[in-house]
């Protein structure tokens, strides 16, 4: 096992229950705050979403136990959000939980397969946390590789456009952002 230490800045004491709105914001104090050259790191986040935001606003680490606890009770990350596998209606869904993803769970097994497993044996939850944990490499790799593309704004939108396709982006979303200065306007409906 190889154990990196490096200079870097830890936001912590997030990720408490706090509402989502002080979240962001004193997110946004901090990585304000923190010199630019070193990493941030936000303790314990989080969620797709939460991990996109805190990025847009200069966040760079993170650790959560959410995809593998998540998967325990049976939820798949997916683009969408996320598909509960215990649903009776994946019973006879002979779909991967995800078409479009590329891990080994989504080559091998259906979700009718991984329904019957998570209804009865451990064994289920491990596969959905082998897709889980794929789901969150995927979308860091492609949040950095946006990044360093120029890309990371269409990245944003895209994320968005695929979990709120009825353009129904959270208020605490949109401040964040707009603080953020990324314009998710395409992406949103009017109130
Ligand atoms: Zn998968």
């Amino acid at each position: 096992m190889k154990i990196c230490f490096c200079d870097s800045y830890a936001i912590g004491g997030l990720a408490g229950g706090e509402d989502k709105d002080s979240f962001w914001r004193v997110v946004a104090q901090c990585t304000a705050a923190l010199p630019e050259n070193k990493p941030r790191y936000v303790m314990g986040v989080g969620y797709p979403l939460d991990i996109v935001v805190c990025s847009a606003l200069g966040a760079d680490m993170y650790d959560c136990v959410y995809p593998t606890r998540t998967a325990r009770f049976g939820t798949a990350l997916v683009s969408e959000g996320v598909l509960k596998l215990k649903n009776k209606a994946m019973a006879d869904d002979t779909r991967p939980i995800d078409p479009s993803c590329d891990c080994m769970v989504c080559k091998n097994y259906t979700r009718a397969y991984i329904h019957c497993l998570v209804t009865v044996d451990a064994m289920g939850s491990q596969l959905v946390s082998y897709h889980n944990l794929y789901y969150m490499m995927k979308l860091s790799r492609d949040l950095h590789s946006s990044i360093i593309d120029g890309k990371f704004p269409e990245f944003v939108c895209d994320f968005l456009q695929k979990m709120f396709p009825k353009g129904d982006v959270p208020q605490w979303v949109c401040n964040a952002m707009e603080v953020a200065g990324i314009d998710i306007s395409s992406c949103c409906v009017l109130p």
